[in-house]
């Protein structure tokens, strides 16, 4: 499924690097890149935790959490200071998201997470790659059953 010659991806790629963007436009723009364009992808729908990026034809829904905010295995941490504040607050966020993942499963959506460390020029090219893998995945899921 490479859709894009080698010179139009390393294009991509400096741009997304060059730029001050954020990690959700970052996301947005491999997506873009890297689906065919008969797939829309719609921002912040009206679902379960409002996810990030839907695409109704593969089923298939994407969150890009902030590693703080998220709990992120890697960076996140509960602050040492104000923790009768953080903790209950950042646990209760962990929470709450993996309800509102399950229950876009039991909507028959697949519910695929990357963190903002995902997207950060040192880790932009792996993630391109799962990107790309679960696109794949997803479209030969949906479309050919
Ligand atoms: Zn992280």
């Amino acid at each position: 499924m490479d859709v894009f010659s080698k010179k139009k991806r390393s294009d991509v790629m400096s741009r997304i690097r060059s730029k001050g963007t954020k990690p959700e436009e970052r996301m947005y723009v491999l997506l873009r890149t890297l689906l065919p364009g008969e797939f829309r992808i719609y921002k912040h729908a009206s679902l379960p935790g409002r996810p990030d990026f839907l695409i109704p034809k593969l089923k298939l829904a994407v969150f890009v959490d902030g590693c703080f905010f998220h709990l992120c295995p890697k960076h996140g941490h509960i602050p040492k200071s104000n923790i009768p504040y953080w903790k209950p607050k950042l646990e209760s966020n962990a929470k709450r998201d993996k309800r509102n993942h399950s229950k876009l499963r039991r909507m028959g959506f697949s519910v695929y997470r990357y963190w903002e460390h995902d997207l950060t020029n040192r880790n932009i090219v792996q993630t391109e790659n799962r990107v790309e893998h679960m696109i794949y995945k997803r479209i030969s899921t949906v479309l050919v059953n």
